[in-house]
């Protein structure tokens, strides 16, 4: 194991902050690349991180891993420093109101004005060619601020492996993905080790967030010069969201590293007979046929169905009560599918949304992640 200190650019006088990256097995083989908690206040991943870590280690020592495992169990020192009146404020950069998982360089964009000349016929080379342009380009973008200095720090750390596992939860939830849907064959396995109750299509839709960036350039770069020349889906991405907020503990910490160590096994990065696949019990839906609830007044939030559940139209979700006026109004799902994730305060104002449920049959357009 080998560990890579990364400095950010100092923010002001006496401040300085850094990134740790620990590396495991060998380079040359398949890399994986798995961070935890770019949105501060998601600590799940940063106790699985852990728990990996010990796992690495002892595996490393007994000569089984055939690849490079790269852990970043803090990859938002930034917005763990952000605590404003008692609450750890770890989504946005407080200075700027930026999202931490928003705005890293489009890779497929970086590439684009270099790589046509080196592509050939042969595909293995052009997946080195388009991993040697994505390091010169990342080489050369000079960060002003703190929070540019530390994405680009995860993107050097990160554009050039196999599997890019970003490890973050919601508010309150089931165990639930999202990825590109080029590549669910490859990410089924994982959905299945981890137990998903909803595995999301994301659509390339919004703001660049870390997952994205890593696949959906593979599929912008096969689109336009797929039909000249073979290039591969370079790296399998996933966000992964570890349940809610408060999920965190010992024994989910256990089990969702050993479902990363299966996977991995599963993959051929760790040299042992790999666990059999449990079966799927959510199939994958689109990001498009997720219902977003609203709730329609002001009042106490009060669930009646609980995260994980499977809904059926018409089924109760939520109650809001004022209690001022009597009023209660019964929020209902308008959709079959699984209910994944509510919110965490129990306050609804009007409009906020309360819950989400993923539905199959798309029913939005356009931009689908919130900020
Ligand atoms: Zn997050």
């Amino acid at each position: 194991m080998q560990t890579q200190t990364h400095p950010l650019i100092s923010p002001a006088l006496g401040t300085e902050r850094h990134l740790t990256s620990f590396h495991y097995g060998p380079s040359g083989g398949q890399k994986i690349y798995i961070q935890a908690s770019l949105h501060a206040d998601e600590l799940p991943g940063m106790l699985v991180a852990w728990e990996l870590r010990k796992r690495l280690a002892a595996l490393e020592a007994a000569g089984k891993l055939r690849g490079e495992i790269v852990v970043v169990p803090v990859s938002n020192p930034i917005g763990l420093n952000q605590r404003l009146l008692g609450h750890l404020v770890g989504r946005f950069e407080t200075s700027t109101a930026s999202n931490f998982n928003r705005n890293f360089h489009d890779l497929a964009e970086l590439v684009m004005p270099r790589i046509e000349p080196r592509l050939t016929g042969d595909e293995q080379q052009n997946l080195l060619a388009v991993r040697a342009a994505m390091r010169e380009a990342l080489a050369e973008e000079m960060p002003t601020t703190e929070l540019e200095s530390q994405r680009l720090a995860l993107q050097r750390l990160s554009y050039d492996a196999d599997v890019v596992l970003d490890l973050h939860c919601d508010f309150e939830a089931a165990m639930h993905l999202y990825t590109n849907p080029d590549l669910w064959p490859d990410v089924e396995p994982l959905a299945r080790y981890l137990d998903a109750k909803a595995s999301l299509f994301a659509l390339n839709a919004l703001g660049t967030p870390f997952d994205e960036i890593h696949s959906f350039c593979w599929s912008e770069l096969r689109a336009r010069y797929g039909e000249r020349y073979p290039i591969p889906m370079g790296t399998i991405s996933v966000t992964i969201e570890l349940r809610g907020q408060a999920d965190v503990s010992y024994a989910f910490a256990e089990k969702d590293a050993q479902a990363i160590v299966d996977y991995l096994t599963h993959r051929g990065v760790i040299d042992a007979t790999p666990a059999p696949l449990p079966p799927l019990e959510f199939e994958a839906t689109p990001l498009s046929g997720t219902e977003t609830l609203p709730a329609p007044i002001s009042g106490v939030l009060v669930f009646r169905a609980p995260v994980g559940a499977r809904v059926e139209p018409g089924e109760p979700i939520a109650d809001i009560v004022d209690p001022l006026t009597d009023r209660v109004v019964t929020i209902t799902s308008s959709v079959a599918g699984v209910l994944f994730a509510r919110q965490r305060t129990r306050f609804a104002t009007a409009g906020m949304v309360v819950a989400w449920v993923a539905g199959a049959e798309p029913l939005r357009s356009g931009a689908l992640l919130t900020n």
